[in-house]
């Protein structure tokens, strides 16, 4: 564990690294920050190039059926599947997040209402990703609904009579702790509240299984461990026994049961396409489409197990190694110890430099990122990290601590995005 040798070794044996030859890295870099952007896969690259080259510049219009543009949403959605425990059919991709979470809270309030119309109560985590949050304080105006925050240990307390819908985010994207689905969704239901889980830290990152853990509603992006590009769709999976339970908020023609019956009336499709607004990104798409081409790839190394078996290691490897070599300078691990609860990411807090520390550690070609407050993020991509990117980066981490390289003003003005 003491020499690059042991992680050159690691790589040797480590049937997943055949797989970082499906993605384009860039030169000289130490790529850690696909928790937030995924890198490129050719694949996406190859797929866009067609997309734009043969499906747009030749067929134009035809294309909606030669190429079935029109289906993508649903085709794409059949990819992430088994990525997260879905059934055929029953995810779609489209809108971002924010918007899904929109359509999903507002069905989930709507079902909750007509159970217990006295319920009031969305209950959520204070330290949860702020777009979940702004969307739920929009729904709770509109219908009258109170928005609790409670601590990460403090869910399983919120859940009472009271109770009509909890607003999770399954992997926490500043620590990386990994909150237990089908526990809390036995929990809640238990009390006859419905849960939604966000998935944005854990498609494509950790085993997901919503369909054993009996989950209501689930939303989730794409650019992150999905690897979609910047600001691919994101995906909407609704439990089949409430789908056509409630119609969602944005009915736009593409959910319509006939979109090309160009009806005065509004009548949603039946299952899951009825969460389609407008007109699908098609380029977009595409570009994802052929990014999860990688994760069936990965079905003959052991698919999603392997994967996170992997990231288990890299991140078990980092902690060790970074505390071991980096004792002296003030860092303090924030995400979980226990690599069962801890997904693919490490956070660590510095008292005053983390922005500075991520800031000189990119100028020598490391990318983590940080976020308030005080948070270093370092995310480990199975898919295309190394174990000796593990040794280097904690090389470089231990030579800017030591040196004081990251006190240089250069590296403490705040850029637009951190
Ligand atoms: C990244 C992320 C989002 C992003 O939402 P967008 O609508 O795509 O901007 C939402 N929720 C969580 C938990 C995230 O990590």
């Amino acid at each position: 564990m003491t020499n690059r040798a042991f992680y050159e070794n690691l790589d040797a044996i480590d049937p997943l690294n055949s797989l970082r030859n499906e993605f384009y890295l860039p030169p000289d870099t130490i790529y850690l920050d696909g928790n937030s952007l995924g890198v490129m896969p050719l694949a996406a690259h190859i797929r866009i190039k067609n997309a734009v080259l043969q499906e747009w510049a030749d067929d134009l219009i035809a294309s909606w059926n030669k190429a079935d543009w029109i289906n993508l949403p649903m085709r794409v959605g059949n990819k992430i599947a088994p990525l997260i425990g879905a059934g055929q059919d029953e995810t779609v991709v489209c809108d971002s997040t924010s918007v899904n979470l929109y359509k999903v809270l507002y069905s989930a309030i709507q079902i909750a209402r007509k159970r217990h119309p006295k319920r009031r109560k969305i209950v959520s985590e204070k330290t949860n990703f702020p777009t979940d949050l702004y969307i739920a304080q929009s729904l709770c105006a509109q219908f009258d609904m109170t928005l609790e925050l409670v601590e990460s240990e403090a869910i399983e307390s919120a859940i009472d009579d009271e109770l009509a819908v909890l607003l999770l985010t399954h992997v926490n994207y500043r620590s990386g702790a990994i909150h237990d689905m089908a526990q809390i969704t036995s929990l809640a239901q238990a009390r006859d509240a419905l849960v939604i889980w966000d998935l944005c830290h854990s498609a494509g990152s950790i085993p997901v299984d919503l369909t054993a853990a009996q989950a209501d509603f689930a939303v989730g992006c794409t650019y992150k461990f999905l690897n979609g590009g910047p600001g691919s769709p994101a995906f909407v999976w609704v439990h089949p026994h409430h789908v056509d339970a409630i119609t969602q908020p944005l009915t736009g023609w593409m959910g319509h049961a006939t979109p090309f019956t160009f009806d005065t009336q509004y009548q949603p499709a039946t299952g899951i396409r009825s969460y389609l607004g407008g007109t699908p990104p098609v380029l977009a798409l595409s570009a994802l489409d052929g990014s999860l081409e990688v994760f069936q790839k990965a079905e003959s190394f052991g698919g999603m197990q392997a994967i996170y078996k992997k990231a288990q290691t890299l991140t078990s490897l980092f902690i060790q190694l970074a505390e071991k070599e980096c004792a002296d300078y003030g860092l303090t691990l924030v995400s979980p110890r226990d690599p069962e609860r801890r997904a693919s990411q490490v956070s660590l807090s510095h008292p005053e430099g983390a922005y500075a520390i991520i800031q000189a550690l990119i100028a020598r070609g490391v990318v983590g990122d940080y976020r308030e407050p005080g948070i270093l993020r370092f995310g480990f991509t199975p898919l295309y990290v190394r174990y000796i990117d593990v040794w280097d980066t904690v090389m470089h981490l231990k030579s800017v601590l030591q040196d004081q390289t990251w006190r240089s003003d250069a590296f403490s003005a705040r850029r637009t995005v951190t």
